[in-house]
């Protein structure tokens, strides 16, 4: 019989997306069915899933959910949605609202706590007592967000197995000790040996404390983590867990992401030469003027995480070189007003696009000639795994998953024909600069070229190895 699991997590592609989580959630059920897992994913009823279900049935929702923590009448739903079999909590005081999922104009909902509170709480209930003739034989749980249920279910005496997976170690879901008493918290446990984040209730902690098993999404972060620089205060909470971490590697979903039938990009192509009809879309898009240099395009949040500002010092030299760049990004104000005036500065030579666009950010992949990922810290990263995949040589940081998936075109690499990208120092502007230098200097030869493009297109990224590394680990906690 199929091993059953109930994923838990906030979003879930192409539902409901900010980030990378989004696309991983999306990705797995199918990635596991092939592995004889049947999982179903629980989602908030967010308007934009709600509106994107058909058919629904109404379960029973199981007794311990009370209306403190869902502000009102709830129901859980089945449903079927771009072919994931999906459970939805609907509890619209919660989740019917204007604005972001998890903020509205730069400021956090004020009842996250109570949010994701009812939303973690419903998550234990179903992995411990089942729902409408369907048990889970496990709960996965992904980030901040759902931390609070394998917390509730080891409260309930662990009635089933739980993975606690961290897409970000940098997003924790902390809340004041006035939460404690209506999430139904052992207020005796808020301590530094409990849930408790100096002073603050930690929602990742308290999944970190209670699952069976912590997975992270690169093996590069699950040892980064385990120190000071990355672990974000909770290095302590996982070195004490080392043995039950691993780093399971993120895929792309390659019916998606596949440039040979991808309807949203200005020509499908099989092979790098054939790119050059995405690129004339891609600079006629921008407004720019094309010429022989490299294009640099970047599909990103505008976070600090995100190192964008590092790529800003480095970007005058690169256009002076020749490159051209664009960029389809938003996110923080400040980091928005700074690309925009970069791109200012040179308006035929690079572009901004502020606003989050799926479908430009295909042909953004489609149409680059290569892809940065300059981040401070990247816990896997899927930018750079979309540009292998369109051929687009990724020009990334060295840290967590963009240094466990792109080969730098160093001689050695080069040497032995394995290149696929260019790699430099995480944080350092001047090792970006160079990094920039050596991919103009690579994609003014043409033989160089095609073959690190090649390489990048025949680097595989998609999940077989990680949902067999998953299937694998719940069949270890199942038994
Ligand atoms: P993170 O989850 O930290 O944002 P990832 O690289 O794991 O980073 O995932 C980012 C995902 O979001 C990718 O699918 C990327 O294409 C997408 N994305 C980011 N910014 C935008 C944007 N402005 N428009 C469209 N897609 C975006």
């Amino acid at each position: 019989m199929a091993l059953r699991v109930l994923h838990a997590a906030s979003e879930c592609a192409p539902l409901v997306k900010t980030g990378g989580l989004a696309d991983v959630v999306g990705a797995l059920p199918g990635v596991l069915a092939a592995e004889g897992v049947e999982a179903r994913v629980l989602l908030p009823g967010y308007p934009a899933v709600m509106e994107a279900l058909g058919a629904t049935e109404e379960l029973p929702i199981p007794t311990g959910l009370d209306r403190e923590l869902t502000g009102g009448p709830a129901r859980l739903l089945s449903a079927e949605a771009a072919g994931i079999s999906l459970l939805i909590l609907d509890a619209p005081a919660r989740f019917t609202r204007e604005g972001g999922i998890y903020e509205t104009a730069g400021r956090d909902w004020p009842d996250n706590a109570y949010r994701f509170g009812a939303f973690s709480r419903l998550a234990a209930l179903i992995a411990a007592e089942g729902v409408g003739g369907w048990q889970p034989d496990l709960l996965h749980a992904h980030d901040w967000q759902t931390g609070l249920a394998p917390y509730y279910l080891m409260l309930a005496g662990r009635p089933r197995p739980a993975v606690m997976t961290i897409h970000n170690i940098s997003y924790q879901g902390l809340f004041p000790p006035a939460v404690i008493r209506p999430l139904g918290l052992p207020e005796a446990e808020f301590t530094p040996d409990g849930y408790e984040y100096w002073g603050e209730v930690g929602f990742l902690k308290a999944g970190l404390m209670a699952a069976d098993a912590i997975t992270t999404v690169s093996p590069g972060y699950a040892r980064e983590i385990l120190t000071p620089a990355f672990g974000m205060g909770l290095e302590g909470v996982l070195q004490a867990r080392a043995g039950d971490l691993s780093g399971i590697l993120n895929g792309a979903d390659t019916a998606v992401w596949d440039p040979a039938t991808d309807p949203l990009i200005a020509a499908p192509y099989t092979a790098v030469e054939g790119k050059g009809a995405n690129r004339k879309a891609l600079v006629a898009r921008f407004g720019l003027e094309d010429g022989p240099g490299p294009l640099l395009g970047v599909v990103s949040r505008l976070t600090r995480q995100k190192g964008i500002d590092l790529l800003l010092a480095a970007l005058p030299s690169f256009l002076d070189m020749g490159g051209r760049f664009v960029l389809l990004g938003s996110g923080e104000a400040s980091l928005e007003a700074a690309v925009t005036a970069a791109a200012a500065g040179s308006p035929r030579r690079a572009g901004v696009f502020i606003g989050y666009d799926e479908a430009l950010s295909h042909l953004v992949y489609a149409g680059s000639d290569a892809i940065a990922v300059p981040s401070r810290f990247e816990p896997c990263g899927l930018t750079q795994l979309y540009a292998l995949r369109y051929g687009a040589a990724p020009v990334v940081a060295r840290t967590g998953g963009l240094g466990d998936t792109v080969i730098d075109a160093n001689p050695a690499a080069l040497g032995a024909g394995v290149a696929t990208g260019f790699v430099h120092r995480a944080g350092d502007p001047d090792d970006l600069a160079h990094a920039l230098a050596r991919l103009t200097a690579a994609h003014a030869d043409a033989a160089s070229w095609s073959r690190i493009t090649a390489n990048a297109m025949r680097h595989p990224v998609d999940w077989d190895e990680s949902a067999a590394a998953y299937a694998a680990l719940y069949r270890r906690l199942v038994g």
